[in-house]
């Protein structure tokens, strides 16, 4: 895994560099709206430039939108278009999202749906918990949590 967002055969537009930039910047899943208040210096103004652009991004498989928060994070593999299922883990704690790609939980899902005559289009798993930093933290207490 690598910080940097690799290049990738799609020319994408100023703004939609931008949002994908400030969204890699994020630690944690981000809504539109907080795209849009960290973009307001760089000249973004309405919501629906953010979600433009990441309905383009996500077309390209470079976000990811976590339908349980409502929000977006950047692919942790970018490199990987095609990495079929994603499950996303939720820490409920803080907030801190997993992504990883399972082929056996595709592969089920497939299955199905081809004994069901279902054509799926898209699917993710989004799994909420407890992280396991959070589960055990480390045993010293005066870190406060934040900023
Ligand atoms: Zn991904
Ligand atoms: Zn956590």
């Amino acid at each position: 895994m690598s910080p940097s967002v690799k290049l990738h055969s799609h020319e994408l537009t100023k703004h939609q560099s931008l949002v994908l930039n400030a969204l890699a910047r994020e630690e944690n899943p981000a809504s539109a709206y907080t795209l849009l208040d960290h973009l307001r210096a760089e000249g973004l103004r309405a919501p629906q430039q953010v979600y433009r652009a990441l309905d383009k991004l996500i077309e390209y498989g470079l976000v990811h939108r976590v339908e349980t928060l409502n929000s977006f994070v950047a692919c942790a593999h970018p490199h990987d278009h095609r990495h079929g299922l994603v499950v996303f883990a939720i820490c409920d704690q803080c907030g801190q999202v997993e992504e990883f790609s399972d082929q056996a939980i595709e592969r089920r899902l497939k299955g199905w749906s081809k004994d069901h005559a279902f054509r799926m289009s898209k699917a993710s798993v989004e799994m909420h918990g407890t992280c396991g930093r959070c589960d055990h933290p480390p045993a010293v207490e005066s870190a406060p949590h934040g900023l």
